[in-house]
């Protein structure tokens, strides 16, 4: 065991602050590593404040993990001491069902550990993630850092980037399709920058009309205002595949309008009922799809870190100290981020 430096929430009320906590003693298939950057993610928010009524205190948040490998237990030959890595949202699995046969393990019909607020299958202790110093992860779970991405902006790949690319590549997004991507913030930015690099013809939408210069600028081929009925009426039918990042009840009807028979439309950001409810008919008469997306299996993961390497995609990123990350997260609830915070973890260390 060691003992090493991280941040915690104590409870829903009470800001992240300055807490030691124990790492276990290496098992024969564990890495160990010293984290540079983690990434800052919207789910770290609503574990740290409780939104989801199923925290355990005290909480260290982040799962979205860069750094180097420090030591490696006995049996574990993918990595090695000095190697640069990455840690997701998942550390352990059941490892035996057709999910996680398949490398689909965010699916595991047992369900995946979580990289925080998880329960470990062997000491069933607490995890605690990666807004830490260092962490102990089954090398199953690590992936590889290629040399070519830049480590701190590539961290957010890692939630954001796989959450994207996962259903694109699900639904063999191709040169030439019309895509749509939802929702601008940490999600929607990186499903733009996949969509381009798959060939698609990109478009995003935003409900706001003083945020098209920017969505341009993010390399979207056009912009449509959605809050604009005009303009939706006439996008009908013309999009082949949806990427809906909005994490808040929105009206799905007239986004499902806009899809092409036998579109698709995949929800990444919501957990609630569909509000307003949702017209089927626009599903059936169309053969249209509706279907969610969660993150993507270990094998993904490193695809998407690879592909990204070699498509020269990264992440736009905003660093900041661990010190400053209760203004982060009040910064992240007005949208007020382009588009990820990134800790870098040296400010923990000094
Ligand atoms: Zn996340
Ligand atoms: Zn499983």
């Amino acid at each position: 065991m060691a003992t090493v430096n991280a941040y915690a929430a104590q409870s829903e009320k009470s800001p992240l602050a300055p807490y030691d906590i124990e790492r276990r003693a290496l098992r024969p298939d564990d890495v160990a590593i010293d984290i540079d950057y983690c990434g800052v993610c919207h789910t770290d928010i609503h574990f740290a404040e409780n939104d989801w009524g199923m925290t355990e205190f005290p909480v260290v948040p982040g799962h979205e993990i860069i750094g180097r490998v420090t030591a490696v237990g006995e049996k574990v030959s993918a990595h090695k001491v000095g190697d640069l890595v990455g840690v997701g949202c998942m550390v352990d699995s059941c490892r035996g069902c057709p999910a996680c046969e398949s490398g689909l393990e965010q699916m595991c019909k047992e369900g995946f550990v979580a990289t925080y607020n998880g329960e470990d299958r062997h000491d069933h202790s607490i995890t605690f993630g990666g807004y830490s110093d260092h962490i102990v992860v089954s090398d199953r779970f690590v992936v590889k850092v290629p040399a070519k991405l830049d480590p701190a902006s590539a961290s957010p790949l890692l939630c954001a980037g796989i959450t994207t690319y996962s259903p694109l590549k699900h639904y063999g997004v191709k040169p030439g399709d019309k895509v749509g991507v939802i929702g601008m913030g940490g999600l929607g930015h990186m499903g733009v920058k996949f969509a381009k690099a798959l060939g698609a013809e990109v478009t995003i939408f935003t409900r706001s009309e003083s945020k098209v210069a920017e969505a341009k600028k993010q390399g979207a081929d056009h912009v449509i205002v959605s809050t604009d009925d005009k303009q939706m009426e006439a996008a009908a039918e013309t999009f082949n595949f949806l990427l809906d990042t909005v994490p808040v009840q929105h009206d799905l009807n007239p986004y499902i309008n806009c899809l092409t028979f036998d579109g698709v439309h995949i929800i990444v950001g919501l957990l609630d009922p569909v509000e307003p409810a949702l017209q089927a008919g626009g599903l059936v008469m169309r053969r249209r799809v509706l279907a969610g997306s969660l993150i993507g299996g270990m094998p993904e993961t490193q695809e998407v870190l690879d592909f990204c390497a070699e498509h020269d995609i990264t992440c736009d990123v905003e660093m900041i100290d661990i010190q400053d990350i209760n203004t982060a997260y009040q910064r992240m609830k007005k949208g007020d981020v382009k588009y990820r915070f990134v800790i870098d973890m040296k400010s923990l260390r000094a």
